[in-house]
């Protein structure tokens, strides 16, 4: 079966198309400044990218174009669209409601759209693309697959916080986090490299992208997640504070002037590393501004990685142990010099790096030594993969 997997954003859309008994990704590619101008970027496996300016005002158009570069005569990855033959959409916040992938119908959307006021920047824009799919590819059966949903198993005392009991009851004021399809993912995929058994395993996963979360994952099932009822709590981020002390937002409100949309805008896009360093958020600059002896910026790497470890730490207490801890996403796959930072602070656990294995780039790399008495990897993260292994499982 062929899935098409799609992320929309407000003013983006990225896809992928994979044929789910081989797991190839047969074409993907991104459309960017929808209702700007229009970019569409396709790239059909073993091929160049292509880039295609053209105007896309709605989602729909940019749909549109996704489908019609598909199919095309001379670069298409599928003769006709009779071969998609189903579509998995992420959605980033399914509140409550939803503790698993669904297949969408009327009620689901119904149900996704009560969850824009929890995201209002991203739910809204993955029910256009819902929407427009569903105009273009009318009877292809779409799931809908949600970033929330690994992470409803969480207990009570992990997704409380400690604010008046009827902002939960009235607004659903809660720790919901994030990146659950790479949580899931991440953490089913370390069980069967090591060949441990999911179901009797303390599992912590370190999704260190530009956006990054921690998950203690017992038994299978998420217990507790480092982002909150948005992706603002928790580690430093490329930009995003992480956990303050919530009293700093006064503060800053008062010194700067601001109001609260300008203290949020700083906290989301103006902190994090990025804050911190005055260089930059991604971690290749940061890297080189401190071997070129930036303080900001060794400053900025240092923070990051404490912070990690002291989450490492907590969700040990939170699992009572732990049987392997896994590193994914942009810096978790590929910044060695954090993976080797973090684990310095957990010597404590007798976790050992292997400096060499840790140097290694690409699969899934075991980085612990044989005697450490956690194995620690490497594991990338695939969440379109994820998705459309999850469609699959709904719609067959
Ligand atoms: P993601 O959000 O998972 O796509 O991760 C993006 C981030 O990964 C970038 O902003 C960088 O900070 C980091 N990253 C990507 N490649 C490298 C690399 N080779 N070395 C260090 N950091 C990297």
């Amino acid at each position: 079966m062929n899935v098409l997997v799609i992320n929309c954003g407000s003013s983006s859309l990225k896809y992928q198309l994979i044929n789910s008994d081989t797991e190839d990704v047969l074409a993907k590619g991104l459309c960017e400044r929808i209702g700007i101008d229009g970019r569409l970027v396709y790239q059909k496996a073993g091929c160049d990218k292509e880039i295609t300016e053209a105007a896309m005002p709605t989602h729909k158009e940019a749909i549109q174009m996704v489908l019609d570069a598909l199919v095309n005569e001379k670069t298409g990855a599928v003769k006709s669209l009779s071969e998609v033959n189903a579509v998995g959409h992420r959605i980033v916040h399914g509140g409550e409601k939803f503790a698993s992938s669904v297949i969408i119908t009327d009620e689901v959307l119904d149900a996704v759209a009560e969850c824009n006021d929890l995201a209002p920047l991203h739910n809204p824009a993955n029910l256009i693309g819902i929407n427009a799919c569903k105009e273009l590819m009318p009877g292809v059966p779409m799931v809908a697959v949600f970033d929330t949903a690994f992470h409803q198993t969480m207990p009570q005392k992990a997704y409380l916080y400690g604010l008046p009991y009827e902002y939960y009851e009235k607004y659903k004021v809660r720790r919901y986090g994030f990146h659950g399809t790479s949580h899931s993912f991440v953490s089913k995929e370390i069980a069967s490299f090591l060949g441990m058994d999911l179901d009797h395993s303390k599992i912590i996963v370190c999704h260190l992208g530009n956006g990054a979360s921690i998950s203690a994952v017992k038994d299978g099932k998420c217990v507790d997640t480092s982002m909150g009822l948005t992706p603002l709590e928790g580690l430093v981020m490329g930009t995003r504070s992480g956990d303050i002390d919530p009293a700093i937002m006064e503060y800053i409100a008062k010194k700067e002037n601001l109001d609260i949309a300008g203290v949020m805008n700083v906290l989301n896009k103006k902190s994090g590393v990025e804050g911190i360093s005055g260089l930059s958020s991604d971690f290749r600059d940061l890297v080189d501004g401190m071997n070129a002896g930036n303080k900001r910026a060794e400053a900025a790497v240092e923070v990051f990685c404490y912070r990690v470890a002291k989450y490492v730490g907590a969700y040990v207490a939170a699992m009572n142990g732990v049987d392997a801890i896994a590193f994914t996403a942009g810096i978790g796959e590929n910044a060695g010099l954090v993976r080797e930072k973090v684990c310095e602070y957990l010597g404590y656990l007798g976790i050992a790096i292997d400096k060499e294995e840790n140097a290694k780039r690409g699969d899934n790399v075991v980085i612990s030594t044989a005697d450490s008495k956690v194995k620690v990897a490497v594991i990338p993260t695939n969440e379109e993969l994820a998705i459309c292994r999850e469609t699959v499982a709904l719609v067959k």
